[in-house]
């Protein structure tokens, strides 16, 4: 999966200092290495089959769109505060500075439903670690976690439930 990188652009200080941000997008642009990068998804839904797939706002919903609706499985989004109609279930984390909130729909699905949590990176694992959270405070069974590409070196999986299944695809 290492061709891969060479379409994955880093943008040195964006969105701040410091921060060298994987712009994944040239993936997406080009049709036969997007699908390149979606076949060991494919492979992993088809053989945990989740009831759902939970994309993080906004760059998660891409990819986790993509897969639910090539593989007949249900989508719900996982959105930052205040984005989401009607009722929701919400779970607060920390940022650098400060807090986020992360929101999901009240009765996005039937208690005990079977959800994996896919979002384009894993730096830190603060907000997969919501979403996670998000998915079991709403009464689902989160089954595992499922990233584009993971930064080894920031140990995400470590904020991770090491007892569920985590999958990456492009590692740095
Ligand atoms: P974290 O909570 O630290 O694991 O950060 C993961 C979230 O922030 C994901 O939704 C990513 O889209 C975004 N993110 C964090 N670091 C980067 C980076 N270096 N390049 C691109 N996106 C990033």
């Amino acid at each position: 999966m290492d061709k891969l990188k060479e379409y994955i652009n880093e943008i040195k200080d964006f969105p701040k200092d410091g921060i060298v941000f994987k712009d994944i997008n040239p993936i997406y642009k080009n049709p036969k290495i997007w699908d390149e990068l979606m076949l060991p998804l494919q492979k992993l839904i088809s053989s945990i089959r989740p009831d759902f797939i939970a994309g993080i706002e906004s760059r998660g919903f891409i990819s986790a769109s993509a897969l639910a609706f090539t593989e007949k499985v249900g989508f719900i989004p996982i959105r930052k505060a205040n984005k989401l109609p009607g009722k929701v279930v919400s779970s607060n984390y920390q940022l650098e500075y400060g807090e986020d909130r992360l929101e999901i729909q009240m009765n996005s699905f039937e208690k005990d439903s079977r959800i994996i949590v896919i979002d384009d990176l894993l730096a830190t694992g603060g907000t997969a670690n919501a979403a996670g959270k998000l998915i079991r405070k709403a009464g689902g069974d989160l089954i595992g976690y499922a990233f584009l590409v993971e930064l080894s070196e920031l140990r995400g999986r470590c904020n991770l439930d090491s007892n569920l299944q985590i999958e990456s695809i492009i590692r740095y």
